[in-house]
C-alpha cells in the first residue's frame, strides 16, 4: 500500500510552492490508490502560530488535496523522539555539543575551516566523563550524530529516487548534524525519519533543496533499523528570477490567490 505524506510547518500561509509539494504527495497516492497524510512539522514551537493549523488544512481541503485520517503534529510526539534518540545515545551514535553559534563561525573561518554548514568536531571527543559532568552541570547542549562512526557500523548504504535515480549515501554530507536541539530538544532529521517510519510512509515526496537531508535520513533510518521509503525529490517553485519561493512572497499564497478569484483547478493545472 502506498503511503505519502504531506509535512508543513505551520509557521506562515500556504503558497503555490507547497501547493504543489501536496499535489506531488497526493497524486502519486492516488495513482496507486493509496493514503495520503498531513503531518503538521511544529516542534519549534516559537515559530508556530495557531492559526495557520486550520488555514493550512482549510486552503488543502479547498484545493481539492484531501489527507486520509488525522492530521499528525510533531509537538504531540516528543517521546518517540525521546526514545529514538536514547537509543542513539545507548549505542554512542551520538554526542552532546556545548558549541554556541560563534564558537562553531570562529572554528570555521580558521585556515582548516570546512564546507559552511558542516560542523568541524569540536566537540566529538570530549570524554565521556567530562560531558558527563558539564551536563550535570547544566551546561546547554545539543546532541549531533557521529555520522562517521554510523558508517562504520551501517556499512554502504544507497537510497531510490524516482527522478534521479540511485544515489550512495554519503556520510559527510550533512556532517555531524544536530538531532536534537539545545532549545526544543529534538530537529528536524530525526524528527522527520522517526514519524515517517511511524506512518509507514513508503514514498517520500519533497523538494529537491532538501535532496541533502536525505543522505542523513538513510544513515538514520540503517541504525534505527526503520524501513527504507522510496524518495522524490521534486522540483521546487521559483518565482521569475528562480527563486525558491518563500513564506515571505505573499503574494503567491494560497488564501490571496482565493481571494483574488483564482479557482483550485486553475491553480493546480498551472503548477
Ligand atoms: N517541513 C518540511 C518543509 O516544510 C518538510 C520536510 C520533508 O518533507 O521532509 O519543507
Amino acid at each position: 500500500m502506498t503511503r505519502t505524506r504531506f509535512a508543513p510547518s505551520p509557521t506562515g500561509e500556504l503558497h503555490l510552492g507547497h501547493a504543489y509539494a501536496a499535489k506531488v504527495a497526493y497524486d502519486l497516492a492516488r495513482e496507486h490508490n493509496g493514503h495520503f497524510l498531513l503531518r503538521h512539522e511544529d516542534i519549534d514551537s516559537s515559530r508556530v502560530r495557531e492559526i495557520y493549523y486550520s488555514q493550512i488544512e482549510e486552503d488543502l481541503r479547498w484545493l481539492g488535496l484531501n489527507w486520509d485520517g488525522d492530521a499528525l503534529r510533531q509537538s504531540h510526539r516528543q517521546d518517540a523522539y525521546r526514545d529514538a534518540l536514547e537509543i542513539l545515545k545507548q549505542r554512542g551514535l551520538v554526542y552532546p555539543c556545548f558549541c554556541t553559534r560563534k564558537d562553531i563561525q570562529q572554528s570555521l573561518s580558521a585556515p582548516h575551516g570546512l564546507t559552511e554548514h558542516i560542523y568541524p568536531g569540536i566537540c566529538r571527543d570530549i570524554p565521556a566523563s567530562e560531558s558527563a559532568q558539564r551536563i550535570a552541570e547544566g551546561d546547554a547542549h545539543a546532541w549531533r550524530f557521529n555520522s562517521n562512526l554510523a558508517a562504520l557500523i551501517h556499512g554502504e548504504l544507497s537510497f531510490h529516487d524516482l527522478r534521479f535515480g540511485k544515489t550512495q549515501v554519503n556520510p559527510d554530507a550533512n556532517g555531524d548534524a544536530v538531532l536534537a536541539r539545545k532549545d526544543i530538544g529534538i530537529a528536524y532529521h530525526l524528527a522527520v525519519v522517526v514519524d515517517d517510519a511511524f506512518q509507514n510512509i513508503t514514498h517520500v515526496t519533497r523538494g529537491d533543496d532538501l535532496l541533502e537531508s536525505t543522505h542523513i535520513h538513510r544513515q538514520l533510518q540503517a541504525v534505527l533499523g526503520f524501513p527504507e521509503p522510496t524518495y522524490l525529490h521534486h522540483r521546487c517553485i521559483c518565482d521569475e528570477n528562480g527563486k525558491r519561493l518563500a513564506k515571505r512572497d505573499d503574494a503567491r499564497s494560497i488564501r490571496t490567490l482565493r481571494e483574488q478569484g483564482h479557482t483550485p483547478e486553475g491553480i493546480k493545472i498551472n503548477l
